[in-house]
């Protein structure tokens, strides 16, 4: 099977390749580098089965191309990361939109499947605990340049479930929640290479708000079976997952924890949300995923809680060149 990676330079997309070419199959990746690196995929380059465009979605007829000779497409390239989308709304809103509708176009014409990487963030300030896929969205004003993620993402899923129904596109909508490991750079601000990068240095680790709000983190690995297992399952076409760890931890249990690890030395220091993102910014104070539904379809658990994934992870920043943060 030939797969095709739009963001396959990044974080996430970059393990996904590794993984299908582990497995035995051909990739295509196509990145633009805007939030992805060249480095990611170096490693994959001497594999004959593997081939890479740097480029943008936007050009169309590579694109198409690109869809027309793959039979699979994960579709991951997307403006990502809180403080991202709060400094670059406008290019946070057109990436996602723009690039979602022309993957889908495409790939409806050729009647590939398509898998997308959604996001936690529909959630929204849902305080209904752990989230369901069929749960309400609950998004803030739209003055609140934070949840142009959330809304940008909702369309692409609107998108592509009516894509799935009206033109038979076989699509599958994934939600991805917290993901870390190797690789995953701090630059956008990503909590766990941001701390553990903090307290190499000698702190302070920078807790933003009161510290009080959770997340769950799922390792990298873990993730990409999930979509690999769900690209695969034929019942899970025209539906919505949640993909993620449910092991719940809050932000200053997860400082005390680095710190613990890393640099006993380093400090812990509360910064307002104000000054760490933008003024009146909202957190989401919860982030739990319902995997129940995953976990019934595929067999989804994760293999690595959160101090496994914090040691693979600290022993990669460590290990690396010091030019990834
Ligand atoms: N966070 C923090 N310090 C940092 C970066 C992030 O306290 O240097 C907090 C952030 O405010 C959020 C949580 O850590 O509550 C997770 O942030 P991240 O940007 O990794 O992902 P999010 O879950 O917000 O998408």
């Amino acid at each position: 099977m030939r797969y095709l990676i739009t963001g396959g330079a990044g974080f996430i997309g970059s393990h996904l390749a590794e993984e299908l070419l582990a497995r035995g199959h051909c990739v295509s990746v196509i990145d633009n580098l805007s939030t992805g690196s060249i480095t990611n995929i170096e490693h994959l380059k001497p594999d004959d089965n593997f081939t890479y465009v740097i480029d943008d979605m936007a050009n169309e007829p590579l694109l198409a191309e690109l869809i027309d000779n793959c039979g699979v497409v994960f579709h991951l390239a997307a403006a990502v990361g809180v403080k991202l989308i709060v400094d670059s709304p406008v290019h946070t809103i057109e990436t996602n939109v723009y690039g979602t509708r022309l993957v889908l176009k495409h790939a409806a014409k050729k009647k590939r499947k398509v898998v997308f990487a959604s996001t936690s963030e529909v959630y929204g300030k849902s305080i209904k605990v752990p989230f369901s896929e069929d749960d309400d969205m609950v998004l803030g004003s739209t003055k609140k340049s934070r949840w142009s993620y959330a809304a940008s993402k909702a369309v692409d899923e609107f998108l592509a479930l009516s894509y799935a129904k009206e033109k038979k596109l076989p699509a599958v909508v994934v939600r991805l929640f917290n993901t870390v490991g190797p690789r995953q750079v701090g630059h956008y601000g990503m909590v766990i290479p941001t701390f553990i990068t903090q307290a190499l240095a000698g702190g302070p680790i920078t807790v933003f708000g009161d510290g009080t709000q959770s997340r769950c983190f799922c390792y990298v690995k873990d993730v990409v079976s999930g979509l690999i297992s769900l690209s695969e399952t034929e019942t899970a076409v025209g539906d919505v997952f949640n993909l993620g760890s449910d092991e719940e931890i809050t932000i200053n249990e997860l400082a005390a924890k680095v710190r613990q690890l890393v640099n006993p030395a380093a400090k812990i220091e509360h910064i307002p949300y104000d000054q760490a993102y933008e003024e009146g910014f909202e957190d989401m104070r919860r982030r739990k995923p319902d995997i129940s539904k995953i976990a019934s379809l595929i067999g989804f658990k994760p293999t690595k809680n959160i101090d496994e994934i914090l040691t693979l992870t600290a022993d990669y920043i460590r290990n690396s060149s010091g030019d990834r943060n």
